[in-house]
Formats: C-alpha cells, structure tokens, sequence
C-alpha cells in the first residue's frame, strides 16, 4: 500500500517534471492549462493521467493525432520508481520527504539538461541545499537524528566536485559544463566521500562508453543516407569527438547506483 502510493506520487511528481521542462525558462509561462504541442487543445484531467493516459491513448493526441513525445511516460514512470526506492530506503517521514525532493529535482535536471544541454541554476542550488542538509541527518529505517557532521562529511561534496571544476576550467566549460561541479556538490554531500567518487567512476565510465557508442553510430551513419527519424536520432548521427554531450545523466545514473544499491569500490580498498 505505502510502496504503491509512493510510486503514484514519484508519478505524478514525475508529470510535473515534464510540464516544467517544457515550460521552464522557454518563454511559456508556468501558469495556464497544459496543452497539445501539434494542435494547441487544452488538455483535460483524462488526458494528463500519469503513465496510464499515454498507453490508453497510444501515444497520440485525443484531438489531433500528433504523436505524443515517449518523454512523458518514461519521466513518470522513473518518478515513480525513485520514489518506491527512496521509501523503501528511507520510510520514516521527514528522510522520505528529504530524498523525495532530492531525486526529484535531479530527475528535473537530467531530463532539462538532455532537452535543452544546460542545467537550471534553481534546481541546483536546491540539490545543493538537500545535500548538505542531509550531512546533519542520521536516518536509519524508522526515525533521523540530528548529527554533528565530521568534517570528512562536509568535504566530500567539495572534493567531489573539484575533479569536475578542475576540468570546466582548463576547458573553459568546453569539455565540462559549469553546472556538473555545482551538481555533483549536492551529490557529493548526499553519498559521502567513497559513495560520491564511487558514483563520479560510475560516471566517467558510462559516459565513456555512451560517447564510444555514439561516434560508432554517427560513423556507420554518415556511410548511409537515411532520414533521421527524431531530434533526438539526429543529433546522435551527427555526433562528434567535439559534441556537447550532456554530462548530468550520467552523475546522476552514478548516483543513483550508488545510493539505490550501495555499490562502494573504495571503501573495501581503505
Ligand atoms: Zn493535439
């Protein structure tokens, strides 16, 4: 029952991301209906059902037929499955609630960061706020306790982050945006010192191989001349050494390893 209303909040959290992504910084106004892209119809209540109004109307406008972006079900559904992995980590309320708003807004900066390659200082300062406090929170399964935090606790954001600003300085922000060190400051604070650079070798890793991936699928491209069937399949077949990947995803993707399942590969080696 608890796991099930969570999933439905991480749901309906996770169709609120989506709205926000497109409304956010775009010029559109955060108030006002949601509406059809293609044809601009205000959408009801039936319409806008996490996860289930995209399957029960297959993927298309109940108005005008254009095809609905697979963004939205996917958000909602990895809302609702952050959130089912945050309770069953955290049940008690207030931890609940704090790692709640965390995944949330990195979901948020994830999802923004792939549409529009830039990540909104807004959510950053907040995933920057839950880090550190929960530095001074102890949540074990039923109940927190305030904690003075060590002083290794309060590092580890910092010393996770410098690898990152290190980099978006030598490359001017080239190689490495700016918004990755002040991301990866929350995560940081989050997953202490050996879970931050355990997720941060996540990272560089899946990183790594996504680029890899993607340079062999832009080369195999270029040597045929097909249609790019979205947005999204262009800019991979047009990937470069040189291309501005998103790097967000994959800090978070460490993170989530690291936080979800506990996986540390420092701490054994100490
Ligand atoms: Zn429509």
């Amino acid at each position: 029952m608890l796991l099930l209303f969570a999933f439905l909040l991480g749901a309906i959290f996770g169709s609120f991301i989506n709205a926000l992504v497109f409304r956010y910084g775009t010029g559109v106004g955060m108030n006002g209906r949601s509406r059809c892209m293609h044809c601009n119809h205000t959408l009801g209540a039936l319409d806008l059902v996490p996860i289930f109004s995209f399957i029960a109307l297959r993927a298309r406008c109940r108005y005008c037929g254009g095809r609905l972006s697979w963004q939205y079900p996917l958000v909602e559904l990895i809302g609702g499955i952050l959130s089912v992995g945050v309770i069953a980590i955290y049940p008690s309320p207030l931890a609940f609630s704090i790692f709640f708003v965390m995944w949330m807004t990195l979901l948020f900066a994830v999802v923004y960061d792939i549409r529009h390659t830039i990540l909104p200082y807004e959510a950053l300062a907040l995933t920057g706020a839950v880090g550190l406090v929960s530095t001074v929170l102890s949540c074990s399964d039923g109940s927190c306790t305030l904690i003075t935090p060590s002083v290794l606790a309060l590092g580890s954001g910092v010393l996770a982050a410098l690898p990152l600003f290190v980099l978006a300085l030598v490359s001017r922000g080239r190689w490495m945006g700016w918004g990755d060190p002040l991301l990866e400051l929350g995560l940081g604070w989050m997953l202490g010192l050996a879970g931050a650079f355990t997720a941060l070798c996540i990272a560089f890793w899946s990183g790594a191989i996504v680029g890899l991936l993607l340079l062999a699928y832009s080369s195999w491209r270029s040597k045929r001349t097909l249609v790019p069937a979205s947005a999204l399949e262009k800019d991979a077949a047009s990937y470069t050494m040189k291309s501005e990947v998103p790097f967000a995803p994959f800090l978070v993707l460490g993170a989530a390893v690291v936080f979800f399942f506990h996986v540390d590969i420092f701490t054994p080696l100490l």
